[in-house]
């Protein structure tokens, strides 16, 4: 398996561990606040497997976890062999995902391969097709959603907050949807200069808007933060 990123030393992707965090190249989305751009036309130098691991051989004795992240790691059909290996070599493996296919994420939950998921939530699901700009199967996503909320593994769910496509009452629906899930954050946008649709085109939240969020979703997980 290659990837088209890596950042060796996170203390912030997986928590309460110290991780590296592997960039895979390729989505079916095309969210508009995507900062991942280049990743999802899969540009930039690879970086192969066997790189990657004289890298956790060399730093095994600091790192915990390998978080795989995108673009879609699941878009990949070595992902399942790739983290096997790493499991092998008894790293914690945390995956980031969009929840698009649920029968990866059973294999890898039900073979004990994962430790740790986080899956997007991009929106109500009417508003699915709008904020992702690929016509998806809904039915998939509430797959994951449901096996994440029935597995016994960590996992988060995740919503990225822009003015442009989510409102506040968006933001009720899907909480409502996920009451009672382990935990889940919000993410305020974050511009820059690799962002999809280009950069100085979306805004964040506001910090009063996040606060009447907050008010009113909290008491709905046992863990539940804004990341800004
Ligand atoms: S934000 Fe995530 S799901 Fe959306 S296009 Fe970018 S990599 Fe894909």
């Amino acid at each position: 398996m290659n990837f088209k990123g890596f950042e060796k030393l996170s203390f912030i992707d997986y928590p309460e561990k110290i991780c590296t965090v592997l960039f895979t190249a390729g989505c079916n989305f095309r969210c508009p606040y995507c900062h991942n751009s280049p990743l999802i036309y899969n540009q930039g130098e690879t970086i192969t497997e066997c790189f990657v691991f004289d890298y956790l051989e060399k730093r095994k004795k600091i790192l915990d976890a390998v978080c795989i992240s995108g673009g879609e790691p699941t878009l990949h059909n070595t992902l399942y062999s790739f983290i096997q290996k790493i499991k092998e070599k008894g790293f914690l493996v945390k995956l980031d995902t969009n929840g698009t296919h649920p029968e990866i994420l059973k294999k890898l939950i039900k073979e004990n391969l994962v430790d740790y998921i986080a899956m997007d939530i991009k929106a109500p699901f009417d508003k699915y097709p709008i904020v992702t700009r690929k016509k998806i199967s809904i039915h998939a996503i509430k797959e994951s959603i449901d096996l994440l909320q029935q597995s016994s593994i960590d996992y988060e769910f995740r919503t990225t907050l822009c003015k442009e496509l989510l409102t506040q009452e968006d933001i009720l629906k899907i909480a409502e949807y996920l009451k009672g899930s382990k935990r889940y954050f919000l993410q305020n946008f974050k511009d820059g200069s690799t962002i999809l649709d280009g950069q100085n085109k979306f805004q964040p939240f506001s910090k009063k808007e996040l606060k009447i969020i907050e008010e009113q979703i909290k008491g709905y997980f046992p863990l539940f933060k804004i990341r800004n």
